[in-house]
């Protein structure tokens, strides 16, 4: 998977921050590929993770088992709010790997639950 990650980051399109970010989902309907894509309108920047996973959701995946993450840093790279807030609706907290890589390779596992402790839930708000 590191492998491919490296490969993917040559995709990131981050003429602004010059920070690239690639991720890999890999769920019920196979792997899907992300990276970060900025704008001159620095809010609509939309991260790796995301673009990974809603390109896994465009294609049909429903079950999420593992997310890859890789930045060419030497401390392992975390998602943001924004993707945490975003995973939170499509992975089990418990048992969906995020599984982050620093620039000589090195694994790092997280599950969601040691990310984000609390997410946005308007079920339960409305309800
Ligand atoms: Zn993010």
């Amino acid at each position: 998977m590191y492998k491919e990650l490296k490969k993917i980051l040559n995709n990131a399109y981050a003429p602004y921050s010059h920070f690239h970010v690639g991720a890999i989902v890999v769920t019920d309907k196979g792997k899907f590929s992300g990276v970060n894509v900025e704008n001159a309108s620095y809010g609509l920047t939309v991260c790796a993770e995301r673009n990974a996973i809603f390109s896994a959701v465009s294609h049909g995946a429903k079950k999420f088992h593992e997310l890859h993450l890789f930045a060419n840093t030497k401390t392992p790279c975390f998602p943001c709010g924004a993707c945490l807030q975003v995973m939170s609706e499509f992975f089990d907290p418990k048992h969906t790997k995020i599984i982050t890589y620093t620039s000589n390779g090195k694994k790092t596992l997280f599950f969601l639950n040691d990310l984000l402790k609390k997410q946005f839930d308007n079920v339960k708000h409305t309800s």
